[in-house]
């Protein structure tokens, strides 16, 4: 895996692979620039070709004061450019996560967020951290 660094103004409609852009893993705060870890994008583009659906990132790269805002955890994986929360187009929270613990078998961080009350659709949070995390929230 490699970290990148990316202009959102300059690189935003970049491929990334096949089906992503840059502009899509970029900070949700409008902020420049947006680091991005190749692994993560393999990962993604693998679940893409696997479903053949759509894959929406609702949160890619934070800035530590956009983690903040939005409450995510101290040391946020986003933060480090490893991370991507996302939703797949008629696939269920758990179908996408067993999909991609085939893909990240001992390793990574798998964070299943199902529909629930207040909680209008589900996702699921994936990052490509050396060890292994899972979790249900
Ligand atoms: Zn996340």
């Amino acid at each position: 895996m490699s970290l990148e660094a990316y202009s959102r103004t300059k690189d935003g409609g970049t491929l990334l692979s096949p089906n992503f852009r840059v502009r899509e893993f970029a900070c949700r705060d409008g902020s420049d620039p947006v680091f991005i870890d190749s692994a993560l994008v393999d990962l993604l583009q693998r679940i893409r070709d696997h479903f053949g659906q759509p894959v929406t990132i609702t949160s890619g790269y934070r800035t530590a004061r956009h983690n903040a805002a939005v409450g995510g955890a101290a040391f946020s994986q986003h933060c480090y450019g490893r991370a991507a929360d996302i939703r797949v187009k008629e696939v269920a929270v758990d179908t996408l996560a067993d999909y991609a613990e085939t893909l990240l078998p001992g390793t990574g961080g798998i964070g299943r967020y199902p529909e629930k009350k207040g909680r209008a659709c589900g996702w699921v949070h994936l990052d490509v951290r050396a060890a292994k995390a899972r979790w249900t929230g």
